[in-house]
């Protein structure tokens, strides 16, 4: 008898008969004598949906206080899910209990839209387990120390899960959703996609982290901190298949770098379109630039991902950096009001049509050549690198936009990625 925690995603739970599936795949992980927590996240386009009708009466204007209320809205996505799928469960004559996440309680910081769980108390989890019942949390909510309900930032029920599975000390974590594991890039972009059956943690991380919204990076972080066992599979396989078959199916996430040895140089691709470029033109070239045009944008509490500074000429040089696309209007305000006057630069330019196209592979540690490979692919299909960052398993280059879907289908060939044609 194990500890075993499922997450269900939107899709998975996107109408009443979906939820009817879950709860009779939930009903045969009881049948087989496990102790069940079920983190389910909101229905299918619901976060979206309670995020409209938040932009129609507050489209601008997004200090703390209208963050809070942005969480309070969203948050009810997940407390109708855990209602629906606990009601399902009774009707499939296994006991079930749900909380929302204050009722656990799920405690966070208080970084509306985007905050970090702290602790979970499993004592009222546990009490239920003790007795009996399937215990349905919803995803994605918690609470901060005042009590005001938070979110974990889109996609955070891979979190939610994670973290629930690592308080109670699960066995294992299934993370249920549309595709069936981890593919070697997004298989909507690239149909020849195939799916791993193992990926490393560090690999995983990278991924998430560059652009693969298969799971949030913070579960991946979680999972890495506290060993949980975590594995992606379907929930769209017949709810009656075998349950032997089911826990091995999908895709693995392990802590063991040795088995990844023999594998690809290069296991996966990943791209976002999240970012945006900004160019500060003419700055004097002279100690302390990086700091006076970075400087103000940590103040202003915008994070950079990618910095180039070029070579100067007649003692100016050019400085660009990216950022998420969200914060773009406000950096290129920060720049023109202040940065640009005080520095006695030249202008500032932004281009939001932009992408981050990236390889990653524990392999890429011991091999030499592979960034050059990407390069030259890239090359050959008449795409411009705008920036480079590498680190010792991933390198990614940023793009023109229009160009995403080509660079990934060319490297994705490139590397040897390709799922075999069928004989
Ligand atoms: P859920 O609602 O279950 O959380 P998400 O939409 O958040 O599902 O995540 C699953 C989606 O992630 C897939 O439908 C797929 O389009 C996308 N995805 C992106 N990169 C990958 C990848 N490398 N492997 C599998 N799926 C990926
Ligand atoms: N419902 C939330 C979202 O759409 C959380 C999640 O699905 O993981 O972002
Ligand atoms: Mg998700």
């Amino acid at each position: 008898m194990a500890l075993i925690v499922h997450k269900y995603g939107g899709t998975s739970m996107g109408s009443t008969e979906r939820i009817r599936s879950v709860a009779r795949r939930v009903a045969k992980w009881v049948r087989a004598g496990h102790r069940m927590v079920v983190v389910p996240s909101a229905m299918s386009g619901e976060t979206n949906r309670l995020l409209g009708l938040a932009k129609e009466l507050q489209p601008a204007r997004l200090d703390t206080a209208a963050l809070r209320e942005l969480d309070m809205i969203a948050a009810t996505g997940e407390q109708v899910s855990v209602g629906l799928l606990a009601l399902a469960l009774q009707a499939e004559g296994v006991p079930a209990v749900s909380y929302a996440g204050w009722q656990v309680p799920i405690r966070t910081d208080a970084a509306y839209t985007k905050a970090r769980i702290t602790s979970i108390d499993d004592t009222r989890v546990r009490a239920d387990l003790d007795a009996g019942r399937v215990v349905v949390i919803t995803g994605f909510q918690g609470v901060d120390d005042a009590g005001h309900v938070t979110t974990l930032g889109r996609g955070g029920s891979d979190t939610s899960a994670v973290a629930v599975a690592a308080a109670l000390g699960a066995d294992e974590c299934l993370i249920y959703t549309d595709v069936d594991g981890v593919y070697t890039t997004d298989p909507r972009v690239v149909p020849e996609a195939r799916r791993l059956h193992t990926i490393s943690f560090e690999e995983m991380l990278e991924m998430a982290s560059l652009g693969s919204k298969v799971l949030q990076i913070r579960s991946v972080e979680f999972a890495g901190k506290y060993r949980v066992p975590l594995r992606v599979l379907s929930s769209f396989t017949d709810w009656g298949i075998p349950i032997d078959e089911e826990a091995r199916s999908g895709t693995l996430i392990t802590f063991e770098e040795d088995e990844k040895m023999e594998q690809a140089v290069v296991s996966g691709i990943a791209f976002n379109r999240d970012e945006a470029k900004v160019t500060v033109l003419g700055v004097p070239d002279r100690p302390g630039i990086a700091y006076q045009i970075l400087g103000a944008v940590a103040d202003a509490n915008i994070d950079v991902d990618m910095i180039i500074q070029n070579v100067s000429h007649d003692g100016r040089t050019d400085f660009s950096f990216t950022v998420h696309r969200n914060d773009h209007p406000r950096v290129m305000d920060l720049l023109k009001q202040k940065v640009v006057p005080a520095l006695g630069a030249r202008e500032v330019i932004g281009d939001a049509r932009i992408c981050k196209v990236s390889i990653v592979g524990i392999g890429m540690k011991s091999h030499v050549g592979v960034a050059a490979k990407m390069f030259r692919t890239l090359s050959e299909e008449g795409i411009n690198i705008q920036m480079i960052s590498t680190s010792e398993i991933k390198t990614s280059v940023v793009i023109d936009e229009k160009y995403m879907e080509l660079a990934v289908r060319a490297l994705h060939r490139a590397f040897e990625l390709d799922e075999p044609a069928a004989a």
